[in-house]
Parts: structure tokens; C-alpha cells; sequence
């Protein structure tokens, strides 16, 4: 086992358990202040209220705080959620009160400075794509994916053709047949082969007339990049079928390629992954929309444009020729288009690098696992790392006792379970902003508790108890989602 840096030696306190104020504030009758309140929802009795000093209550919150695990406290190895450094400035940018006090009513004139933003992020991320445009009203990754299959459905039924189902490989992420159904079209699965990659025989029996398009995601959940997008294009087009890419995992490949060299006629990105907003962070997401030329007339209303006034640059919402209509109450979640300007303009045309980057850590970690855990796919990997239970099978663990183990040795838990079509699958991320010590670090620890569980019958029983450090140590977690007790 490799030597642990001495910086990651764990020296804080372990919380077993912090009461609620109610338990130990010294409780009193209250009458909340309801003057203002409408009669009928007043309470008719004062209630009892928890009373304890400032000090208390800071150490309360304080305690709460620590439970918490952030990328600040070390590696977040949640494959699929991009949990990587997001620069503070960008978030103090987005706190700037002229923004925070924006509202989207004040109407165009008063509001050409943050469309203006708006503006560069799409036309930054049309450059990156190579796209004809982009459209930033979605709120997240799936809802952009919705939106991209309304789009579709509104295309052939402009075009006048009958289409009733899209294809989706079995290495797409979940949130894909979900859109598909909610926009009315069957979703037909189609399979992948050992590597990874897409069964173009199996394409080719399951696509017919009625085939709407093929809702790829690339790179796909097993982290592989799908190396027969043209042949695939090309098959679909004898169809007069669209290729929808999900393109969530940008983080990848931003830089990179051309989407309208892959011939992709939709696609959605999150910009709470890879452009500086966290995907695991419990806040708004934001979506984007990117269509071929022949697609960007469905685009949602409102898009937004640049057209001159008095010969100056103006900023307007406009209805595109053929739109869906609105997805969304306002124009995005403007907050975190912020921040992915801001992350933009930073990087620059440094892209590249970042999703260099990424794949070179990504591939690391795989390379330096392999024989402790066993990788899903032989090809090298993208940004992310899959593997399968085998390994931890025959040592008589399962991919969940890994994960609480990891959580003992002062990480964030890799996904797990996911994606479906790996037994057991394990799924790390490392992103481009960890450095190579603690990647280093987390690989020593995955070793040294499969290597443990190898050992001997004690050191497996040790693997299968974990977690013995974490706050609450084994939780009903089916039990907790069919009963959920709300209240104390
Ligand atoms: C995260 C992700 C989504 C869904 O995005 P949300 O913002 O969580 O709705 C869709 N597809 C892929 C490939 C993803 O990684």
C-alpha cells in the first residue's frame, strides 16, 4: 500500500449524533407575530418554541455543517455528476447585487446588460459545439432533453410524417427513455456490444419508417465514446430519422469535436456539470438546448437574439419560425448562466485542456484499479471510470460495502448501481481539477479494503460492517423512502 499523504490523515472530530434545539433549547410558549397574516391561517393557541443561547445555536448549526461532505473536504468521485472545483469567484460574480436584483418583468430595456450575458453564453457554447444555435431556456438536463424531443415530435409533424418511437441504447442515461415517453413516442432499446459502443446490427433491425430519431448518449454511461457516430448517422438518414445527442457529458469531449461533423440534429448540455455549477449540489441546474440549422426553427420560445438599434447592439426575445413554445417560466435560471459566463471567459480557448484533462485522470484511476476491480469496458475510458462487482464478488463484498467503506476513509462514495447493464457497477469521476496525490490517495484506499476483504474472514466482516465513522452508520434506505417519518 502506498503512503498516505500526511494531509489527508483524518484528525476531525467524529459526530455521532447532534440533538434537534428542541431537545435541549429550554422549550416556551409562544405567539408567533401573525398580524399580517390572513384570519383563517392564524394560530388559534400560542405554540411551544425552543429558547437557547446564541452560543449554542452556532455550535448547533456549526455541528450540522460538519455532517455535511463537500468537494472542499476532499475527492467527490460521483461518476456522472461532474463534481469538480468551481472557482468561489465565479459564484461572488453571480452574487453581485446589480444581478441578484434584476427581475426578468422589467421588460428588455432595462435589462440589456444581463441579456447581453445571456447572448456570449450561447454564442461561447455554439463555438465549443460547432452548432447553428443554442438556446438556454431549459432548466436542467432532462427537462433540455424533453424539450429537444418536443422538438422532434414538432418537426415531423410540420414535415407531415408519421412517427411513433425513438431509439435508445442500452447504454443511455436513464433520464432518456423517460423524455421519450413523455412526449408520446415509444422507446425501442437498442443493444451495445462488450466495448461499449452502440450494435449497429442491432440498430439496423430495430430502426424503421416510423423511427423518429436515435437518442444517443456520447460519451455514453460506461464512459466510452461512440467511435461509429457517422456510420450511425448515415443509417439513420436511409430513415429520415434525427440523431439526438444527450450531451451531458461534455466535460469529456468540450473542445474536441465538431457536433456538426457527427451530423447531430439536437442536443442538450448541463451547465450545472461542466461549466461551473455542481451537478450533487441540492441547487438549480441549468439546461441548454443546441440544434443542426434544419432543427433551430423548432427551437422554445422565447430565444434570444442580437439586432442592431441606432446602429448599437440589442438584445431581444423573439419567437422562432416553427417553436415548440415556452418550456419554461422565464429564460433559464440566470444565477447560474452567471456562472458559466464567468467560467467561460476564464478558460478562454483553453477547453481542450480541461476535457484532456479530465480523460487523462479518468483513465489513471482505471488504469491503477484494474486487477483490484474490474473495468466494464476494455476501451479506454472518457471522463469517467466503470467497473464491474467481479473483483469485489469474489472477495466476498458487494459494490455497496465498498462504497460505505470509502465513506470511513474520509470520502464522498463513488455512484454506485449505475448505469444498469454492468453488474454491480461502480462508477468513479475524478474530473480535470484533482491532482494526482489524491487520486493517488483514493486508489491506495480502494486497494487496501479489497485487499482486506481478500485476507481473511475478519478483515471481509470489517469491509461488510462499514461504515463505523459516519454520523449514522447503517440506514434502512428502502425502509426510509416507503416511510418516510417528516416530522420530529
Ligand atoms: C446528469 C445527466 C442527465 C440529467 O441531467 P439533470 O440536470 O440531472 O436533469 C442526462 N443525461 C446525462 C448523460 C447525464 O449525465
Amino acid at each position: 500500500m502506498q503512503e498516505t499523504p500526511s494531509f489527508q490523515n483524518k484528525t476531525t472530530m467524529v459526530i455521532r449524533r447532534s440533538p434537534l434545539v428542541a431537545e435541549y433549547g429550554r422549550l416556551e410558549e409562544e405567539s408567533p407575530r401573525q398580524d399580517n397574516l390572513p384570519r383563517e391561517v392564524q394560530r388559534k393557541k400560542p405554540d411551544v418554541f425552543p429558547h437557547l443561547k446564541e452560543p449554542l445555536l452556532m455550535r448547533h448549526y456549526h455541528r450540522l455543517a460538519r455532517m455535511n461532505y463537500s468537494w472542499d473536504d476532499g475527492l467527490y468521485p460521483l461518476g456522472s455528476c461532474t463534481m469538480k472545483y468551481n472557482p468561489v469567484m465565479h459564484d461572488s460574480l453571480s452574487a453581485r447585487p446589480a444581478y441578484l436584483n434584476a427581475h426578468p418583468a422589467w421588460g428588455e430595456e432595462y435589462s440589456q446588460g444581463a441579456l447581453r450575458l445571456v447572448y456570449e453564453t450561447q454564442k461561447m457554447l455554439e463555438d465549443i459545439l460547432d452548432i447553428h444555435s443554442v438556446n438556454l431556456q431549459p432548466a436542467a438536463g432532462a427537462h433540455g432533453e424533453l424539450t429537444g424531443v418536443f422538438m422532434i415530435r414538432r418537426y415531423f409533424e410540420d414535415k407531415g410524417v408519421d412517427k411513433n418511437n425513438i431509439l435508445i441504447p442500452d447504454s443511455a442515461h436513464g433520464t432518456n427513455p423517460a423524455s421519450a415517453m413523455m412526449s408520446a413516442f415509444d422507446s425501442v432499446q437498442v443493444k451495445s456490444l462488450p466495448d461499449g459502443t452502440l450494435d449497429l446490427e442491432d440498430l439496423k433491425n430495430k430502426i424503421n419508417d416510423k423511427t423518429a430519431a436515435l437518442m444517443i448518449t456520447n460519451p455514453n454511461t460506461l464512459g466510452v465514446f461512440e467511435k461509429n457516430i457517422i456510420a450511425i448517422k448515415e443509417i439513420l438518414e436511409n430513415y429520415h430519422a434525427l440523431l439526438f445527442m444527450d450531451g451531458a457529458n461534455l466535460n469529456a469531449i468540450a473542445g474536441r469535436v465538431s457536433f456538426k461533423k457527427m451530423g447531430v440534429d439536437v442536443t442538450q448540455l448541463n451547465l450545472h456539470k461542466t461549466f461551473s455549477t455542481p451537478h450533487g449540489g441540492g441547487g438549480p441546474g441549468q439546461g441548454a438546448i443546441g440544434a443542426s440549422e434544419r432543427m433551430a426553427p423548432y427551437l422554445p420560445s422565447p430565444s434570444l437574439r442580437m439586432t442592431l438599434k441606432d446602429q448599437k447592439p440589442w438584445y431581444e426575445f423573439y419567437s422562432p419560425a416553427k417553436s415548440i413554445g415556452k418550456m419554461k417560466a422565464w429564460y433559464g435560471q440566470f444565477g447560474i448562466i452567471i456562472r458559466a459566463w464567468a467560467y467561460l471567459k476564464t478558460v478562454g480557448n483553453r477547453m481542450a485542456d480541461i476535457s484532456g484533462k479530465a480523460v487523462l485522470n479518468a483513465n489513471y484511476i482505471k488504469n491503477e484499479l484494474s486487477g483490484f476491480l474490474e473495468p466494464a469496458s476494455e476501451n479506454p475510458s472518457m471522463h469517467e471510470a466503470v467497473f464491474s462487482q467481479k473483483t469485489l464478488t469474489d472477495a466476498g463484498i458487494s459494490t455497496m460495502n465498498l462504497a460505505k467503506a470509502l465513506l470511513d476513509r474520509g470520502f464522498y462514495a463513488p455512484t454506485v448501481y449505475f448505469p444498469l447493464n454492468v453488474p454491480g457497477a461502480i462508477m468513479i469521476e475524478p474530473t480535470e481539477t484533482e491532482s494526482k496525490e489524491e487520486m493517488d490517495y483514493f486508489i491506495s484506499c480502494v486497494r487496501e479494503i479489497v485487499d482486506m476483504a481478500r485476507a481473511s474472514d475478519e478483515g471481509r466482516a470489517r469491509i461488510a460492517g462499514s461504515p463505523y465513522d459516519t454520523a449514522v452508520r447503517h440506514i434502512d434506505e428502502v425502509g426510509a423512502a416507503r416511510n418516510p417519518r417528516l416530522q420530529w
